[in-house]
């Protein structure tokens, strides 16, 4: 018996417009799955290759639907699908963000198929390096590239919630996407704000998102986002989690009281620009307000050509 779940919504005028043009909606026999590349907590990732004349490499993403029903998680597989959707439309495209090339089911499995980030998540590219990090100049490509992503993604409404390097990913040209919207969160920034102002009181969200990088109890608007931005650039430079320790308990106590220290030799705009993001109070915290123009601006990025980011060459890291 089929599970009933379902990911494929009723089709769209664009894609009614796809299918009376010719084109079919994808099935398993599309592609040539070559190897397994990854394993999640709800999907195993596989690299393919299109059978049809493009033979383009692909990431396929499978999600056992009887483990997605067993552990709740339908709304989880399900936010992935509409914010990648909405991602990997013609107008919303971004260099820097995986594409959804395709979404389709069977019986047992739902199936995501993605762009290819051949070398893998950039945890593991940055501990490849010498002392385990990055030097300034990749770490400050790296960021402006992030920022860049996170700055899209608010504009259209979306919250990532878990940006963090095993979310970012490297493609074969060494260009790195933001990855991992399972537990993005869609918000309509004017209706909040007016909701919130109506209602006198602020409202809490559930706890997303790993530990280490994000702040417990704050509502979900684009400075969450910043505050993990500001634990990855910091990670980037030193290796290390800014707050790092043995329990989640004692992560939080740190994050609570902003326990953390910059090593001797960290870069002064650099450190400047990670305790403006670390602030506990969204409201102050840098890019609150103006939106990540302002952390654009910030002296950490002077060099940065920001209109030729999608197309300067990335760093040859190994
Ligand atoms: P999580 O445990 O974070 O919930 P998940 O079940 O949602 O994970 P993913 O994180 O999406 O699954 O993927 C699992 C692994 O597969 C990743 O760690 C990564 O190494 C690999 N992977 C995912 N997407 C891609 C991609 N587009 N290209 C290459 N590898 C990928």
């Amino acid at each position: 018996m089929d599970v009933p779940l379902s990911i494929s919504n009723p089709p769209t005028q664009d894609q009614a417009r796809k299918q009376a043009d010719g084109l079919r909606f994808k099935t398993l026999s599309d592609y040539k799955v070559a190897k397994e590349i990854g394993d999640g907590s709800f999907a195993t990732v596989y690299l393919a290759t299109e059978k049809s004349d493009r033979k383009r490499e692909v990431a396929l993403k499978v999600c056992l639907k009887k483990h997605i029903i067993k552990h709740r998680k339908i709304e989880y597989v399900q936010r992935e699908k509409q914010v990648l959707a909405l991602l990997s439309t013609a107008e919303n495209q971004h260099h820097a963000i995986v594409s959804l090339f395709a979404t389709f089911q069977d019986a047992e499995n739902l199936y995501f198929v993605l762009s290819y980030a051949q070398y893998g998540d950039l945890l593991r590219i940055m501990l490849n390096q010498e002392n385990e990090h990055f030097i300034l100049d990749h770490s400050k490509y790296y960021s402006a590239v992030l920022l860049s992503a996170l700055e899209h993604i608010h504009r259209l409404g979306i919250i990532h919630r878990d940006v963090k390097p095993e979310n970012i990913l490297m493609k074969s040209d060494k260009r790195i996407i933001l990855s991992d919207f399972g537990t993005a969160k869609m918000i309509d920034v004017e209706n909040k704000k007016k909701k919130e102002e109506n209602e006198g009181r602020r409202r809490r969200n559930s706890f997303v998102g790993t530990a280490q990088y994000v702040l417990h109890g704050e509502d979900t608007t684009p400075a969450s986002d910043f505050w993990s931005f500001g634990v990855v650039v910091y990670q980037f430079l030193t290796g290390k989690h800014v707050f790092h320790d043995e329990s989640e308990y004692l992560i939080f106590k740190r994050v609570e009281g902003l326990l953390y220290k910059f090593p001797d030799d960290f870069d002064s705009a650099a450190r400047d620009l990670v305790e403006k993001l670390l602030v506990l109070e969204p409201s102050a915290r840098l890019g609150t307000g103006e939106g990540a123009k302002s952390i654009r601006s910030h002296k950490f990025f002077d060099g940065i050509s920001w209109e030729t980011l999608a197309t300067i060459p990335p760093p040859d890291v190994k």
